[in-house]
């Protein structure tokens, strides 16, 4: 599939398979690979992790068809401009997350292209149809996303410190859910953090608790859910078994049997969509 916004489907062939190349506050990046299309989303570890994060499920990075980003914040991003040093290809965001990376030096003239996402409007982006939606987050114009892939839609969500409306309607018959569950409330009250660090991760606009991610299952589940990975999972102010808890019991009561797994630094497999 050649590169691009091209307003063709793409084409028959492979199915669609999602992976973590890393998820949490150290660098967060995953790819989706749907037909000829390898989409990368976040670009927040740096190129040797990147490349070794790639070539362990089989790719390279001169494969990647576009990247798309979330938000500037550096466990987003700081790995975009090396990796464009090497590999030019479209960069997908909205117009402040774009204009949040000009502190970042040049790295605006080094994508082949630039695609100007719109909540809300559902843009083509390597071939795919990609929705971005509205997060609530502190940074200047954070999104996640939806992508219709081959049969399968996939909703990738991090970064928020509420489930957002557009966010709700975002997760709602996909068959894969990537989604924060960043803290357990009461651990990151009594943990170590400095009280305006706890206040930011705790507010509207900081990071979703496990408990918030679970009441997001609700919206999601329907037969087509396979899959739910928790992201962003803090180190101090969580733990893998209670980000997966929270979530199996989420879907324990919609009485779906989707797979659900946490996911960390060292990233996920393949997961089939
Ligand atoms: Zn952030
Ligand atoms: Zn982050």
């Amino acid at each position: 599939m050649k590169l691009g916004t091209q307003m063709t489907p793409e084409s028959p062939g492979r199915g669609t398979r999602f992976a973590m190349i890393a998820s949490g506050s150290d660098g967060n990046a995953g790819v989706l690979q749907s037909g000829e299309t390898l989409l990368l989303i976040d670009a927040g570890v740096s190129y040797p992790r990147l490349f070794a994060g790639l070539a362990r499920l089989g790719l390279t990075p001169q494969q990647i068809s576009a990247i798309l980003l979330t938000h500037e914040h550096g466990d987003h991003v700081c790995g975009l401009a090396a990796l464009l040093r090497r590999h030019h290809c479209p960069v997908a965001t909205t117009k402040e997350t774009r204009h949040g990376l000009g502190r970042r030096g040049e790295l605006r003239s080094k994508a082949a292209e630039w695609i100007e996402l719109r909540p809300g409007q559902p843009s083509w982006v390597g071939g795919l149809e990609v929705l971005a939606f509205r997060t609530a987050h502190d940074a200047r114009g954070p999104v996640g996303y939806r992508i219709e892939a081959k049969d399968a839609g996939v909703t990738y969500a991090t970064d928020t410190g509420h489930a957002t409306p557009e966010l709700l309607e975002a997760v709602a018959g996909c068959a894969l859910l990537a989604l924060e569950s960043n803290h357990c409330p009461d651990l990151l009250r009594r943990g170590p953090y400095p009280r305006r660090l706890k206040e930011r991760v705790a507010s509207d606009r900081g990071h979703l608790a496990n408990q918030q991610a679970a009441e997001v299952l609700g919206a999601a589940v329907s037969a087509q859910l396979r899959a739910v990975l928790a992201l962003h999972i803090s180190k101090i102010n969580n733990h893998p078994d209670l980000a997966v808890r929270a979530l199996s019991t989420g879907l324990a009561a919609a009485q779906n049997e989707a797979r659900c797994l946490a996911v960390g630094r060292r990233g996920s497999d393949w997961i089939d969509c």
